[in-house]
């Protein structure tokens, strides 16, 4: 069963030179029971694409396409609609989730205002369920009674998973939350996530992250971003065994590999710059990196292929039909 489509998603920032176009016709769709990977380097448009699901303020556009949750077409709802759902059904651990938390409240008044805000009157519940939660992550009780810049940045971080996922949202988004924590830390996160999965707390997730290591503890499927497109898309072993786009098969290969494991590390070493957003060109936006780079790539933009069932990939190499 399919819990979020997303058709064609253009999502651009308006700046005083244009629009830079940071998620530029994006499709996919994210399964009841699954973790959808997403993956890139900085700036691939992977953070835009998951909070434009949600909040989009000013400059950020949505300039085409869908993303249907639920039946409901999230482009489309008002603000005070989005935040009716957000919490509740589609919720998102932020990027810098240590930090996220209201620091003049204790923890509990900060769960309290969101249980009511979404329509919990019985304020005993509400401590007894934030009481199990605590518990689950492995956190005190007594943290319900204290206010954020008292607990620890690992601790914070636990908090803000049990406030994002009180209310059992059905699908989770965690935008790079663990890119600034320790390997062990990161692996307490990982666990969560999988028990929050486990339990029937959250019924899917999507994990954002540049670090394709980590991502194959976690991801059954992966979507990997280049330049505002979907470059690749595929189950996290097939991607991994055999990437078929060029700039997947780069990210692979910059990642070093100590025996079967590779090591968590930022990606780096692949030469070049990714192009401007503000006017890219025509054909394949990896065209400037690529090793394999042919005219037609200069002239005509790939599109998505099924190299095989399930998996597809954007390059002129893997032949298919082109959007001339
Ligand atoms: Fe490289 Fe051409 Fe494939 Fe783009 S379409 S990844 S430039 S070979
Ligand atoms: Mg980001």
């Amino acid at each position: 069963m399919i819990l979020l489509r997303v058709r064609n998603l253009r999502i651009y920032y308006s700046t005083p030179r244009g629009f830079v176009k940071a998620v530029d016709g994006v499709s996919f769709e994210v399964k009841k029971g699954e973790v959808f990977g997403i993956a890139g380097e900085s700036g691939c448009g992977k953070s835009t694409l998951v909070h434009s699901l949600i909040l989009r303020k000013p400059p950020m556009t949505h300039k085409g396409g869908k993303a249907i949750f639920k039946g409901k077409d999230l482009m489309k709802l008002s603000r005070e609609e989005a935040r009716k759902i957000q919490y509740k059904e589609l919720s998102i651990i932020p990027q810098y989730a240590m930090n996220a938390l209201n620091p003049t409240k204790k923890i509990k008044d900060i769960v309290w205002d969101l249980a009511r805000e979404h329509g919990m009157q019985d304020k005993k519940e509400v401590e007894k369920l934030l009481k199990e939660r605590l518990s689950m992550v492995k956190l005190s009780p007594k943290v319900a009674e204290m206010y954020p810049v008292e607990l620890s940045g690992g601790m914070r971080q636990r908090a803000t998973m049990v406030v994002s996922t009180l209310l059992n949202p059905d699908l989770l988004i965690a935008d790079e939350v663990t890119s600034a924590l320790d390997v062990t830390t990161q692996r307490v996160v990982i666990e969560l996530l999988h028990h929050f999965m486990e339990e029937g707390i959250v019924k899917s997730i999507i994990f954002v992250t540049h670090d394709l290591a980590l991502l194959r503890q976690i991801a059954d499927r992966v979507m990997i971003m280049y330049a505002g497109k979907v470059v690749e898309i595929g189950s996290m072993e097939e991607v991994l065994e055999s990437p078929a786009h060029p700039y997947t098969q780069l990210l692979l290969n910059s990642l070093p590999r100590m025996g079967v494991h590779y090591k968590r590390e930022r990606l780096r070493g692949i030469p070049g710059y990714p192009i401007s957003l503000l006017n890219p060109p025509e054909g394949c936006r990896f065209y400037t990196r690529c090793p394999y780079a042919m005219q037609v790539c200069r002239e005509v933009e790939p599109e998505l292929v099924e190299v095989s069932p399930g998996h597809y990939a954007a390059c002129h190499l893997l032949g298919g039909g082109s959007r001339a």
